[in-house]
């Protein structure tokens, strides 16, 4: 993945359509309000009653006895590898999950744990799939103490697991006693397409965690859902790492502000990303991965131009997008983008094709 600045750059005009992440949202006065208004304490003496009000709620929400503020997604992924796995552990997911792509190496440099890459079409792997991957167990082997799936599955295209793939997956997991971890950075994504509540999603999953600074417009913080006894160990890890906030509920706030008022909409940004795919795909040399979610994926082959080179001239155009391989791109909708704006994206990417 390659990050681009979002701040006003030397020679280049400032971003007018900003496609890059649904990380690049800013809170809006509402949500800074909320903020402000905040009741809070010292969060790592337990005395902060917004996360505690936000740790109830995403409980309840995702269908587990207990919940643990964390500063980011990052942290839940590494939070629970830590508390399901012991050095020398494998981790079964697929090729393309955050964990093994965009964490830094985390698992192996704080856990000690190995990632095993599963195959399969969209970040999808199929139970059949894994059970290929299940090793016999002998003291020749790795330890397969979990398996993991990202609900949408990010660079798979932003796709939604049906409910009854991941059930397949869990069910065959724990009928090895292998644990089970949803990472669930844009599971409000996929329950609103799919129309799932966000509990039967979660249901077969030992942890799984939301991140509010994806598409809801918080500026920090997720929240990793467990069993009380999962999440009591997992205090220990987010003690050790320097997770443990202070007067966090400030932060809290704006990630219960965004569960009020941020999840439905994400339909608005998922029509957005439809009209946005139909828009690039009828540019010629564009093959454009038809959207679930609000991500859109695009390749650039068929133009003889590749993905950097195009997203750079868009940027001399205000329109920013992500490079997510040689000739593949993203563009990602979320509350700051208007459907307006959205027109304006492929103006330019005609513009940008027709030179
Ligand atoms: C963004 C993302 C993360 C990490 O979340 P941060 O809040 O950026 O640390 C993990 N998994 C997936 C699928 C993501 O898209």
């Amino acid at each position: 993945m390659v990050h681009a600045p979002s701040r006003p750059t030397p020679g280049l005009p400032p971003v007018r359509v900003n496609l890059y992440s649904d990380t690049q949202t800013r809170p809006t006065q509402a949500m800074k309000a909320a903020m402000l208004e905040a009741e809070v304490g010292d969060e790592q003496a337990g005395l902060d009653p917004t996360i505690d009000a936000l740790c109830d709620r995403m409980a309840a929400l995702l269908g587990k006895e207990a919940a643990i503020f964390l500063p980011s997604g990052t942290m839940c992924n590494q939070v629970a590898i830590l508390t399901h796995c012991r050095p020398g552990d494998a981790v079964l997911a697929h090729r393309t999950a955050h964990i093994l792509t965009a964490e830094g190496g985390g698992a192996a440099a704080l856990t000690g744990a190995q990632i095993m890459p599963l195959e399969g079409e969209g970040g999808q792997y199929t139970a059949d799939t894994l059970l290929a991957a299940f090793n016999g167990g002998s003291r020749y082997d790795m330890p397969q103490t979990l398996v993991e799936v990202e609900q949408t599955a990010n660079l798979g295209g932003g796709t939604v697991w049906p409910l009854a793939a991941l059930n397949a997956v869990a069910d065959l997991a724990h009928a090895r006693g292998i644990a089970t971890h949803m990472d669930g950075a844009r599971l409000m994504n996929a329950v609103v397409a799919a129309g799932v509540p966000a509990h039967e999603m979660a249901a077969g999953y030992d942890s799984v965690w939301l991140d509010f600074t994806k598409g809801l417009g918080a500026p920090l913080g997720a929240v990793l859902c467990g069993s009380a006894a999962f999440i009591d160990r997992a205090w220990r890890w987010k003690q050790r790492l320097g997770g443990s906030l202070r007067q966090g509920g400030i932060c809290a706030a704006a990630c219960l502000y965004a569960l009020d008022h941020n999840i439905d909409r994400l339909a608005d940004d998922h029509d957005n990303a439809r009209v946005l795919a139909r828009g690039l795909a009828q540019i010629p040399g564009l093959a454009v991965q038809s959207p679930q979610t609000n991500l859109v994926f695009f390749d650039t082959t068929g133009t003889g131009r590749n993905a950097s080179d195009i997203a750079g001239a868009l940027r001399q155009l205000g329109v920013m997008v992500s490079v997510m391989g040689t000739y593949r791109g993203r563009a990602c909708t979320h509350l700051d983008v208007t459907r307006a704006q959205v027109d304006e994206a492929v103006a330019a990417m005609q513009q940008v094709l027709a030179a």
